[in-house]
């Protein structure tokens, strides 16, 4: 049987524990994982490509099928390069549902890559990396919305 390798794509602006329990969830339905840094150029980040790859690589550094890489361009696009045949994406509510449903459409339609959709769990539910970045906009303590490997001054 081939590998079953999947993509998690996101711009991890930055890495919270939303993210990495979905990603932790996915990662044992596969050979390899593989968290994907959508580098997008007219969208500006707070925090700078290299910061949030190196928090995705210690967060996940002990993982043995997950592996941290960056992209530019489509998903479907780096799918095809990697070999792999799933994305998996994250829902916390129904606008979630809405807008990622119109996206895992138009991504089987194009690339012939499938989505799978898990849940968010109830405690992460209200955690968004928007969010995050308006309480660190603020000097509000968001230790417990991140992993230990974003340490914020
Ligand atoms: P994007 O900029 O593409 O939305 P994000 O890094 O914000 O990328 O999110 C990537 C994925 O993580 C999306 O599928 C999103 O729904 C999911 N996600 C974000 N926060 C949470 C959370 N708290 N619980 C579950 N999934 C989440």
């Amino acid at each position: 049987m081939s590998e079953r390798r999947a993509v998690f794509p996101g711009s991890f602006d930055p890495v919270t524990v939303g993210h990495v329990s979905i990603i932790r969830r996915a990662a044992p339905l596969f050979d390899t994982l593989y968290v994907a840094l959508g580098v997008n150029t007219s969208k500006r980040s707070m925090f700078p490509e290299d910061q949030r790859l190196a928090w995705l690589e210690e967060t996940f550094g002990g993982d043995a099928n997950i592996e941290v890489v960056r992209f530019e361009g489509l998903t479907v696009d780096l799918c095809r390069r990697l070999g792999a045949g799933h994305i998996i994406r994250g829902l916390r509510n129904s606008t979630d549902h809405g807008y990622e449903r119109s996206i895992a459409l138009m991504n089987r339609s194009m690339g012939q890559v499938d989505t799978l959709f898990l849940p968010a769990e109830p405690e992460h539910a209200h955690v968004s990396s928007t969010i995050v970045r308006e309480l660190i906009a603020n000097k509000a303590d968001v230790s417990a919305f991140v992993p230990q490997a974003v340490r914020i001054p």
